[in-house]
């Protein structure tokens, strides 16, 4: 940045500075007006599919910040940036997406070039994980710390947040959580990424049926074997019923747990951060249950089994705190180090 842009920035952050967070997925997109402590001013939510291509979906973001900052009050408020995170591969080097699914149009794309010419500010481009992660690190102030923030779906996500940045690895793919092989050889499970033995084959959603299949067949529990053949039967169901005390579906929430903390406790070797939170759909009811925070506390105790004392009894393992709003937060905060760096 030369000098003129750099005093320009600095009149825009004194001056009610607001960052535009763009954070698309394959369903929605979501919009947020975020300040420089990551507080969001307004937000909305768009069908990602009626927008379609990045232009379309850039042009109708900066529709949404120009309409909401006249309503904040242009006198007060001015747009100084945009963060824009997206889900798949990205090269962060040239803010390309090398692999994306459910985003037709956006592989490929020189996706700061486009913002930049859809609207000339500066600009950032982020993976989503990673944008969460680096929400929720800013939230907890923790500066130059490492941070990863496990994301628990269909899939198993992760993002990094290392030495305060984000980090994407050389390729795009570093913290792949969901990949890391936590048994081996033929009997291991396969994923859906044609390898064997990784955690998403265990811990996604899929899996975590798959193991309530297996212990109801070996306890000749015909009620849930009934539920698990019809598909009326949820992760979210089995957090309730073992709530409500089925051995079986407790017995699956806490080996869900184990499994988890076998790959965190590698992952937090390796890198040995300050915090892993976990987030997502299925944190089997987090800290509003019994059965998520004894969820919560068996991925703990696994991962100080499995790993040097020092990392294992540092490491602060809690539930993600922002929801939906952090990769918006996230992303916006990205555009702000653009400037202020
Ligand atoms: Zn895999």
């Amino acid at each position: 940045m030369n000098s003129e842009s750099a005093i320009s920035a600095t009149t825009r952050l004194s001056k009610g500075a607001l960052f535009l967070g763009i954070d698309v997925g394959g369903t929605n997109v979501k919009l947020g007006l975020v300040n420089s402590t990551g507080t969001v001013h307004a937000k909305d939510t768009l069908p990602t599919p009626e927008l379609g291509t990045p232009e379309r979906v850039f042009d109708a973001a900066i529709a949404f910040a120009d309409r909401e900052l006249s309503v904040l009050g242009s006198d007060r408020f001015t747009l100084a940036g945009i963060g824009l995170a997206v889900p798949g591969v990205l090269d962060t080097q040239e803010s390309v997406l090398r692999e994306v699914v459910n985003l037709p149009g956006w592989r490929g794309k020189r996706l700061r070039q486009m913002l930049g010419d859809a609207r000339d500010l500066p600009n950032a481009v982020v993976n989503d994980a990673n944008s969460a992660a680096y929400a929720e690190h800013a939230s907890r102030s923790l500066g130059n710390k490492s941070l990863a923030l496990v994301t628990l779906g269909t899939g198993v996500g992760c993002g990094l947040v290392i030495n305060g940045s984000p980090y994407g690895g050389d390729h795009g793919c570093a913290g792949e959580l969901g990949h890391i092989a936590i048994r081996f050889g033929s009997n291991a499970l396969p994923c859906t990424c044609g390898k064997r033995g990784h955690l998403e084959a265990y811990a996604g959603s899929k899996g975590v049926l798959a193991q309530l299949q297996s212990l109801a067949e070996a306890a000749k529990n015909s009620d849930i074997t009934t539920l698990l053949s019809t598909g009326d039967i949820t992760p979210r169901d089995i957090a309730e019923r073992a709530q409500a005390d089925c051995d079986l579906c407790a017995a699956v929430v806490d080996q869900t747990a184990e499994y988890l903390g076998q790959a965190i406790g590698q992952l937090a070797q390796v890198i040995d951060p300050d915090v892993v939170l976990l987030g997502g759909a299925m944190t089997f009811g987090g800290n509003q249950s019994k059965v998520g925070q004894r969820f919560l506390a068996t991925v703990q105790n696994t991962i100080n089994d499995t790993t040097l004392e020092q990392v294992g009894t540092n490491l602060t393992v809690e539930f993600a705190s922002l929801g939906n709003d952090a990769g918006v937060i996230g992303a916006a905060i990205v555009a702000q180090q653009v400037i202020t760096t």
